[in-house]
């Protein structure tokens, strides 16, 4: 029977999440759904120095705000918990005692002074950081070295950890779904520590316990573990048999605009890199995220899925569920991507075009409610957001384009019609709100035919009139077409805007 395709995201839980990682999460989240998987997240916090409180959460709200709901997790629970390393602290000691057994690892006593010495006493111009590997181990004090009692006595007495003993002529290869054969000669990669003196695994111990335990058919990260792989599969090798191991696939950089996308290009260059605002705990220090800026899920969604990928067609829009119809991870290019703010951008600009607007209303308003605007009227406010949605890029820009739908204005800028500004005007739009007053259908098109036959009566080009309409009802010359505003404003609020206007043009 084939076995069902369980593939895994594995954040270590130290920040905000990269944009890299959110993509990360994509490609495992589409080859999960279209081959009817599991998409498992664990959290990968066996580096304890490095754990940030808050982090965890922020991760799984992340992946919630995208869409992107893991089948398995912390929060979701799943039959091959816990999902988090540290809880499964027990279970990865005996696997390093194995591997110590059969003679692929070894225990190292030496502290952090004998290892410093070695290094220093190694140090040359070619080899600025010397490693622990095979040239040095039989030099250092650990269980190749020393005899059988004096291993077992310092076992029980001193802090050890266990490292892999790096065979020193192989070469180790794989199948990249990517990059396809990848070769390594083992004799460059240094003997890794998998068990650390605290007892608790390294990552690369950890990983491959753990895919091997959560049944991982397929694992997919990002290209800087590449240098590990060959530790990984010696490790697969040595403790499960290659048979079981899944393949791999490792996903090309993100480059900024010089080399790879940092954070600190994203402050450099004003645009964001991690999914959504982060604080870190210990600065207070904000880092600004892709959702506070005012990008929706569906267009960060679809952006990131064209950085490294397409169908080879020039489509470029894609939603969730074509991605997880055409998303191929062969189709994933080997190249780092670019990525471009403003290409960014323009993805969110269709996707606000493309969505109805009742699909990111709550967004706007509490980003209208944050400028002090509080919205009591669901329905208009859906109808005004539609109206306008065309001119938005990003979801703040909803406010420059339609704060005049909720505030009548309190100043008119009449510059641009003061000077023919006459009687005759005045008395057409005395008429035109009489005329408005007793239409039955209010709609921008009936309004302009209105419009336009009082104009024709009245002897007055209605080009002349439009713009003065428009400022009566906004306040500026902005916003779109006049009588679509008219339409949405509704009746009421129409006649009243246009009577307060020519009370304050008396003045003109
Ligand atoms: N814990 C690793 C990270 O933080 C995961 C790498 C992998 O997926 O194997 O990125």
């Amino acid at each position: 029977m084939e076995k069902k395709v369980r593939v895994r995201f594995a954040p270590s839980p130290t920040g905000g999440l990269h944009l890299g990682g959110v993509r990360t999460v994509l490609y495992n989240y589409l080859f999960a759904r279209q081959n009817n998987g599991d998409f498992i997240v664990r959290i990968e916090d066996t580096d304890q120095s490095r754990f940030v409180a808050g982090a965890e959460e922020y991760i799984l709200d992340t992946l919630a705000w995208c869409g992107l709901e893991p089948d398995e997790s912390i929060k979701h629970g799943g039959g091959f918990g816990p999902y988090r390393q540290s809880e499964r602290k027990e279970t990865y000691k005996k696997y390093a005692d194995a591997l110590v057994q059969k003679g692929y690892a070894y225990y190292a006593f030496d502290t952090p002074e004998e290892l410093d010495a070695m290094r220093s006493r190694l140090r040359t111009d070619e080899n600025a950081s010397p490693q622990y590997d095979h040239s040095v181990r039989m030099q250092m004090r650990n269980s190749l070295t020393l005899d059988k009692q004096e291993t077992e006595r310092l076992l029980s007495t001193i802090p050890y950890v266990v490292r892999i003993k790096m065979p020193e002529g192989e070469t180790v290869s794989f199948t990249d779904m990517i990059r396809g054969e990848v070769i390594f000669d083992t004799a460059v990669v240094d003997d890794k520590v998998l068990l650390k003196a605290d007892g608790m695994p390294t990552y690369h111990l950890a990983v491959v316990v753990d895919d091997y335990l959560m049944q991982i058919t397929h694992a997919f990260r990002g290209e800087e573990w590449l240098p590990s792989a060959p530790v990984h599969i010696l490790l697969w090798k040595y403790l499960f048999g290659l048979e079981a191991m899944p393949q791999w696939a490792h996903l090309p950089l993100i480059l900024g605009p010089n080399g790879k996308l940092s954070k600190r290009d994203g402050a450099k260059y004003g645009f964001p890199v991690f999914a959504m605002n982060w604080k870190d705990p210990r600065t207070d220090e904000v880092t600004e995220g892709f959702k506070e800026r005012g990008f929706l899920p569906e267009a960060f969604i679809n952006m990131l899925a064209m950085l490294g990928w397409n169908d080879g067609t020039e489509q470029e829009l894609f939603s969730l569920e074509e991605l997880v119809q055409k998303f191929s991870i062969e189709k994933v290019h080997k190249g780092g991507a670019k990525f471009d703010f403003e290409k960014a951008k323009w993805f969110n600009h269709e996707w606000i075009k493309k969505l109805p607007a009742s699909n990111y209303k709550e967004a706007v308003k509490s980003i209208f409610e944050s400028r002090g605007l509080s919205i009591q009227d669901d329905t208009y406010f859906a109808k005004v957001l539609e109206l306008v949605k065309d001119r938005c890029t990003l979801l703040p820009d909803f406010w420059e384009h339609s704060f005049f739908f909720f505030r009548q204005p309190r100043e008119y800028n009449t510059d641009a019609i003061k000077i023919k500004w006459n009687i005759d005007k005045k008395t057409f739009f005395e008429s035109f709100t009489k005329a408005m007053a007793s239409i039955n259908s209010w709609s921008a098109a009936s309004l302009e035919a209105l419009f336009q036959q009082l104009a024709t009566q009245a002897e007055i080009k209605a080009g002349e009139l439009q713009l003065p309409l428009r400022i009566m009802l906004v306040g500026g010359k902005f916003g779109p077409p006049v009588f679509h505003i008219a339409e949405v404003l509704g009746k009421e609020e129409t006649i009243d805007r246009i009577e307060d206007a020519l009370l304050a043009f008396e003045s003109m």
